[in-house]
């Protein structure tokens, strides 16, 4: 059988490799010139960094296995640090209600329990709605916490209001339910591996990057292949195979895996799907994400491996600090500018970013323009998929005239527009192998709940 998968990120990398050790023919189309996607390691101009912060970590033992047997890992078991910076002060990450408590200046610490007793007395007789995050949010921790921190840093990195965003988001990536939950948690930790909790983590040396080198090698060393810098144009069915139209040519195949943005499959899909199908698809929307990296001539002192920022005298929400993931690397910081494809963030040079972030990472005492050696930048335009109010409607749509598609399958963390981890894209792309087979389903193989998304 031959198969064509698009996308060389986990998701689409795990499908091919599963395919080609089981003897089908394999071509991945990926539009970059590297594999990786959202876990890739970028090395050019004598930079070498990930794109953001990546821990490795799974509850399942048989994919961690494989990703462990893969040729080239070399797992570091790493305890995870994380901080919150806020009000010049530093906080744990994730919260613990102690220390809150103790970082806190007294007069925001007592508003913040009144704010909570308050919205727990309203709740009795007013309850908030529960389909915003704002919503949710503001009935289980209170307007003291929510203003600080919960509201601000959401509406940084979403870019819409707490009002516009679906309460999925908090319920499936807020560690703790509620201000009373984080008591609980901080006086009786649990003994539940909640992603958010989960304290260790595995980071392959070399970057995050390895993993999807392993399974390049993998699928190549079994007849597979993989084609950079080739993005389809459209998708048609002839006889029983997919036609796929490229800049240079045509492929002709039996099945396709998708793991490229779902709306970008839709438009390649054309004619064969519905206007309703192509309106909700157009409605699903992504975040971006620019990488600001900056080389220093000495290590920074602090020991976290990435630490948020909500606030705005910050334009970068998130910093990570690559040696100590992996401390043969380049002193290095990482930040992260939450943004849309084409706005003023995403268009702003590198020189214009650098200057805003020496002064933020003087302002937290990081370092000084006098550290730093050199710059380099990256832009991914499909980091997070926007759970906004009709989200979940139009997701539905989409992928329900997807699974009904004869000889495709869609999956991975674009495919399905699910906010998800690595594991989950490796796990994803292998059933998406088996469903090509008849084997298995994806739909049927995942039993989704809250904490299968939980964290950090
Ligand atoms: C900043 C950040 C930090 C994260 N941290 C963690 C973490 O700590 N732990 C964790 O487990 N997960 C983390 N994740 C999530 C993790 O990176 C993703 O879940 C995973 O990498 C997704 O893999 P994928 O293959 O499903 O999607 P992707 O990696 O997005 O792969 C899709 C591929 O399709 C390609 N493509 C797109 N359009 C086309 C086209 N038209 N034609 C051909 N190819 C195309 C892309 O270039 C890409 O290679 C993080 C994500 C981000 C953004």
């Amino acid at each position: 059988m031959e198969i064509v998968i698009f996308g060389a990120g986990l998701a689409g990398l795990s499908a091919a490799e599963e395919l080609a050790r089981r003897g089908h023919q394999v071509v991945v189309l990926e539009k970059e010139s590297s594999y990786g996607g959202l876990a890739a390691t970028v090395k050019r101009n004598g930079f070498e960094y990930d794109l953001g912060p990546h821990r490795f970590h799974t509850s399942n033992e048989s994919i961690l296995d494989f990703v462990k047997k893969l040729p080239g890992i070399d797992f570091l078991k790493l305890n995870r640090v994380s901080r919150i910076r806020l009000l010049d002060r530093y906080f744990d990450y994730p919260l613990a209600f102690s220390n809150v408590l103790s970082t806190m200046p007294p007069h925001k610490g007592i508003g913040m329990m009144i704010s909570f007793l308050w919205e727990s007395i309203r709740g009795l007789f007013a309850p908030r709605e529960q389909e915003s995050f704002e919503g949710w949010v503001l009935s289980r921790f209170g307007r003291g916490l929510y203003d600080l921190y919960l509201a601000p840093y959401n509406e940084k990195l979403w870019g819409i209001k707490p009002s516009e965003l679906s309460a999925d988001w908090a319920s499936q990536r807020i560690t703790v339910p509620s201000l009373a939950g984080l008591i609980k948690e901080t006086i009786k930790p649990s003994k539940e591996t909640v992603r958010s909790l989960v304290s260790t983590f595995h980071y392959p040396k070399g970057g995050i990057g390895e993993i999807c080198k392993g399974l390049v090698s993998r699928i190549t060393g079994n007849g597979g292949s993989v084609r950079f810098s080739t993005e389809p144009k459209t998708v048609i069915k002839q006889g029983n195979k997919w036609r796929i139209e490229l800049p240079d040519g045509f492929v002709l195949c039996d099945k396709i895996i998708n793991t490229i943005p779902v709306n970008k499959y839709t438009n390649l899909l054309g004619d064969i799907l519905p206007p309703e199908v192509h309106k909700a698809a157009s409605d699903l929307k992504f975040r971006g994400l620019v990488f600001l990296i900056v080389l220093l001539n000495s290590d920074v002192t602090s020991s976290d491996h990435w630490i948020y920022t909500s606030e705005d005298r910050y334009l970068f929400n998130r910093l990570s600090i690559s040696r100590n993931f992996d401390p043969n690397v380049g002193s290095q910081v990482v930040f992260e500018f939450s943004c849309q494809e084409n706005d003023k963030t995403w268009k702003m040079s590198k020189e214009e970013l650098l200057n805003s972030t020496i002064t933020g990472a003087e302002h937290l005492g990081l370092f000084s323009s006098d550290m730093v050696v050199d710059a380099d930048i990256s832009r991914t335009a499909f980091a997070y998929p926007i759970y906004d109010l009709k989200y979940a409607k139009n997701a539905m749509v989409v992928l329900d005239a997807l699974e009904k598609l004869p000889s495709s399958v869609t999956c991975g963390r674009q495919g399905l527009f699910r906010y998800n981890n690595m594991d989950h894209s490796i796990e994803m792309g292998k059933f998406a192998a088996l469903e090509i087979l008849g084997e298995a389903s994806v739909k049927e193989h995942f039993n989704w709940d809250e904490n299968t998304w939980t964290d950090g």
